[in-house]
């Protein structure tokens, strides 16, 4: 998120800035079990099962990928567009255009599509005046947008004119725009303290491209109401799936539901064909189903740790990574197996399961504690350094 001031995001009456909020989401993914590493992917295999995902740093292989690589905005190019890009310069208008900066000003927007013109007209609600500056003679807009434009005594329509770059006053502010005329070539300062391109989005669909069904603009199709891609396991999230909201508040929705998706049918069936192609193996630390369960209740002398989960459960994909983590931490002293309650339902029964997700901890053929819910890290972890 490359915006300076987000005064929409619910939570935050005051607002927040961008970087401020992607810190806060940082820690409070990594609280929860998140482990996060900042790296460009440079390459992804969905052609292959589990999928490879590539990185200069590493190679991972997995299930299933929630792909959240948002748009970018085009940009023109202007000399001083760096020195004013969010200090002037904006590639969003119902972010920003509520904004103190902006508020009461005369203001500029670039573009003649379907974007420019809805960004110009929004911009009427908080500007004094919009200038909707076309490089061609007339408007790519829909015919409704363009009358709406047109009609609207708030928005002036320059055709054949162009940006050229900004003016700034000695205070270093914006305080113009430098354009020129393309038919006459003839230059002059229009009096803005705002600009707003509205040349469109490129989602940054690159790694998938060839692989999954994108739309003619490269934006990764979804199926409605969910995040859902064309291939199972793949999920798509926020703005490179979006290219209407296209807001901070409407990316977290969408990776929430990418994040609570189930897993489908086929790729559990995966993982439980390769667990019995395997064999068991007894100092693996990490297991799934009755089996397992079984073999180390009735053969193991470590702490045996059981995550009852269901594939519909929320919650049981929150506690998955953090106990995972904590597992990680007494390596060799304990055993984890996941339990989907579905799939074992005899089990659930016999250990009196109510709901998921819910971890139980056996001990010499025991059940020393159950916990219900998610808890923090530290009560498993307390309870696993005392018992192990
Ligand atoms: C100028 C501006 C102002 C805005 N102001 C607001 C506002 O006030 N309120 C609001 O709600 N929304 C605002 N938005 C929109 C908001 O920023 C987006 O809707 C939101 O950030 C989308 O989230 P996302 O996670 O889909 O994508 P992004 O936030 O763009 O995140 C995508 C991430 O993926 C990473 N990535 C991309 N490719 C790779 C790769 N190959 N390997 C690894 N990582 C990769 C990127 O580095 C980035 O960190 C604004 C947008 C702009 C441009």
């Amino acid at each position: 998120m490359t915006t300076t001031e987000v005064e929409n995001f619910p939570g935050f009456p005051e607002g927040i800035t961008g970087p401020d909020l992607m810190d806060r989401m940082r820690k409070q993914a990594e609280r929860w079990g998140a482990e996060l590493h900042q790296e460009d992917v440079e390459f992804i295999d969905l052609k292959n099962r589990p999928f490879t995902v590539k990185s200069s740093e590493r190679k991972v292989n997995c299930h299933s990928i929630i792909y959240a690589t948002g748009a970018t905005a085009r940009r023109l190019g202007l000399p001083r567009e760096e020195e004013f890009w969010c200090r002037g310069i904006s590639a969003c208008a119902i972010c920003d255009g509520a904004s103190p900066l902006f508020k009461g000003q005369v203001l500029a927007v670039v573009g003649g599509g379907d974007t420019a013109t809805e960004e110009a007209l929004y911009l009427t609600k908080y500007a004094r005046h919009v200038h909707l500056l076309v490089r061609k003679d007339h408007l790519r807009a829909s015919k409704a947008m363009q009358d709406r434009v047109l009609n609207n005594p708030n928005v002036t329509v320059h055709f054949n004119t162009e940006a050229l770059d900004v003016v700034s006053n000695n205070k270093g502010q914006m305080s113009g725009i430098l354009v020129r005329k393309i038919d006459t070539s003839e230059e002059s300062v229009l009096e803005v303290k705002g600009l707003f391109y509205g040349i469109g989005h490129s989602p940054n669909s690159q790694l998938l491209e060839g692989q999954v069904d994108l739309d003619s603009t490269g934006y990764v199709l979804v199926q409605e109401g969910s995040a859902k891609t064309s291939v199972e396991g793949l999920f798509a999230a926020g703005d490179v799936q979006d290219h209407e909201w296209r807001q901070a508040v409407t990316a977290a929705g969408s990776g929430c539901i990418a994040a609570l998706s189930p897993v489908t049918e086929e790729v559990k069936k995966e993982f439980t064909d390769r667990d019995v192609q395997e064999g068991f193996d007894m100092t693996i630390t990490k297991h799934k189903g009755q089996y397992a369960l079984r073999k180390l209740y009735h053969e193991s002398p470590r702490l045996v740790c059981v995550l009852y989960t269901s594939p519909t459960c929320g919650p049981c994909r929150t506690l998955k990574p953090i106990l995972s983590k904590v597992i990680d931490e007494f390596n060799q002293h304990v055993h984890l197996v996941e339990i989907d309650i579905e799939e074992d339902p005899e089990i659930a029964e016999a250990a009196g399961i109510m709901g998921t997700p819910c971890v139980q901890f056996f001990k010499d053929k025991e059940m020393i504690r159950t916990v219900s819910g998610v808890k923090m890290k530290k009560e498993y972890r307390e309870f696993i350094e005392a018992n192990k």
